[in-house]
């Protein structure tokens, strides 16, 4: 089983109406890889506010550096959830997986890869949830001993979109309906999924919202 850990909470703020976009979430997950060794992948990779000298205070608490990342999983391609990704991993840098099929780290290692959709690692799998930047968006679902974890991105925003998909922010029409039939395909899909760490608000218990909501007792 593999371990997921919040580096970092994203959040949002609202200003006259309408939700100005803050640090987005950062999130680790320590997996044992098909070789049996303990490695380390990061979901989105900080926004432009965060420095490598953050990201390495973040890590302190697992006693690893941003050296010992060995791949990033971008949900979607947003500034504030990709800022990092040249500057993570050993001097080859990180495998990154993302919408695009090429990224490139500092070292000038250029990758062309897109994974398809399933297992990436041992208990660590992507999703196609197309919507809120577009057809490319992902998200990374993870087997731990808690339960099924969902790492969302900003398909949820927050607890609030989870309830209700047209309550956070403006989109067009078009990503609308594929936001909330991503949505929906996660709702429905994994009625056994514990936990969701959307990209701007606290992580949340599905139960507890579920009840809120009176879907459950
Ligand atoms: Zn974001």
């Amino acid at each position: 089983m593999a371990q997921v850990h919040v580096l970092r909470e994203g959040s949002l703020e609202y200003v006259e109406g309408s939700s100005v976009i803050r640090p987005a979430t950062v999130t680790l997950v320590k997996y044992r890889d098909f070789d049996h060794h303990e490695k380390y992948l990061l979901v989105d990779a900080g926004s432009s506010c965060d420095t490598l000298d953050d990201l390495n205070d973040w890590l302190k608490p697992h006693n690893i550096t941003s050296k010992d990342i060995h791949k990033i999983i971008l949900t979607h391609n947003h500034p504030d959830h990709k800022a990092l990704i040249r500057h993570i991993g050993s001097p080859e840098g990180a495998m990154i997986y993302g919408p695009d099929y090429t990224y490139c780290n500092c070292y000038g290692y250029e990758y062309h890869v897109r994974k398809s959709e399933g297992y990436i690692v041992p208990d660590v799998m992507l999703l196609d949830t197309p919507g809120h930047e577009g057809p490319g968006d992902r998200s990374v679902l993870v087997n731990t001993w808690e339960g099924l974890v969902g790492i969302v991105g900003d398909l949820m925003f927050n607890s609030e979109a989870y309830k209700n998909p047209e309550s956070t922010r403006k989109q067009s029409p078009e990503s609308r309906k594929d936001i909330i039939s991503s949505r929906n395909m996660i709702i429905n899909d994994y009625p056994d999924m514990v936990k969701i760490i959307p990209g701007h608000g606290p992580e949340f218990n599905v139960k507890d919202i579920l009840k809120e909501l009176e879907i459950i007792s």
